[in-house]
């Protein structure tokens, strides 16, 4: 039996839905059930009626289904695939300021990018899809702090500048990889190409793009353009499903100062065997304690109906 053969039959065994993050390798975006951004994931695993959500993407993503389903086995194919991003906010560090800024009385908005610990701490979370409308639901009295990506914070505040928004200072290697300069050679190598800029990328990129989106609106947008050829400044996995769901285009990933593209070496821990050994093992499990799962789902559940209206 092929590789991918095991992996369907261990779906059907196990009663598993397999979810996948558009950064995935195309051979695992190949043989997932659903195929999306945070937010598309955090849905599909809050509707699905699986017994195993195999999470292929990053362990805070699986944190998250976990948050939203504590009924159900969550596994990844490798426990290792962190993310820089969430990294760059730590529960205790993000408790310590906010204790010591007590009187702010901050409002927490955290990108979905972060541990389950974080995500415990605050009021609402946002994806890079949702981040404007779950912002303009905050009363404009209240102080926010929004964490951990100094970016998509300083891009809602593009948006909205009047807003009182104090940023988290972190960021993702990968979308901070990308400059101004690079992007500018290959929008010369390619004249007629759309730029379409992922909001993680710093402020001067972002400003060479003809759109800012999230990677779900990065497919709309492609596909109700006029426009052939497109540069997509962020994962260069995104191609994949740019080429089979908008076909007749042309897709170009973004370089950088020194490199062809932006690879998430996180992302790229899974593969198949692994996808194959955590379906056939039940193993790595995420596991939370009740504490925190139910003081995690609080915000999550909040984006998820503010997402609905
Ligand atoms: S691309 Fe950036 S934000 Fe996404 S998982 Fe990798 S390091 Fe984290």
């Amino acid at each position: 039996m092929s590789l991918a053969q095991e992996i369907l039959e261990l779906k059907r065994s196990q009663r598993a839905v397999v979810l996948a993050h558009n950064y995935q390798s195309p051979e695992i975006q190949d043989l997932a059930d659903y195929v999306g951004d945070s937010l598309g994931l955090s849905q599909q695993a809050a509707a699905t009626d699986a017994e195993v959500i195999a999470f292929c993407g990053v362990h805070f993503m699986g944190e998250t289904a976990k948050i939203l389903c504590p009924q159900k086995i969550v596994v990844l194919p490798d426990a290792a695939a962190g993310c820089s991003l969430s990294d760059s906010c730590p529960a205790d560090k993000l408790a310590a300021y906010l204790d010591e800024h007590r009187e702010r009385n901050f409002y927490v908005v955290a990108y979905i990018n972060c541990s389950a610990a974080v995500k415990a701490l605050c009021d609402v979370i946002c994806t890079s899809g949702n981040a404007q409308r779950i912002v303009s639901r905050i009363p404009r009295d209240r102080e926010i702090l929004f964490i951990p990506d100094r970016n998509l914070g300083s891009w809602i505040l593009e948006s909205d500048p009047t807003r009182l928004m104090t940023l988290w200072p972190g960021g993702c290697h990968v979308h901070e990889r990308f400059t101004p300069a690079a992007i500018q050679r290959a929008a010369a190598q390619h004249p007629a190409t759309k730029i379409l800029v992922h909001p993680e990328c710093d402020a001067a990129v972002r400003a060479l793009g003809d759109i800012v989106c999230s990677t779900e609106k990065m497919i709309a947008y492609c596909r109700d353009s006029e426009a052939k050829e497109f540069i997509l400044v962020t994962e260069p996995a995104m191609l994949h499903r740019m080429r089979s769901e908008v076909p007749g285009k042309t897709f170009f990933a973004a370089p950088t100062d020194d490199a062809p593209c932006s690879e998430c070496e996180y992302m790229k821990y899974n593969t198949l065997e692994k996808l194959r050994d955590c379906l056939r093992d039940l193993s790595p499990q995420i596991t939370l304690t009740e504490d925190l799962r139910a003081r995690a789902e609080t915000p999550v559940r909040r984006m998820l109906e503010w997402s609905q209206l």
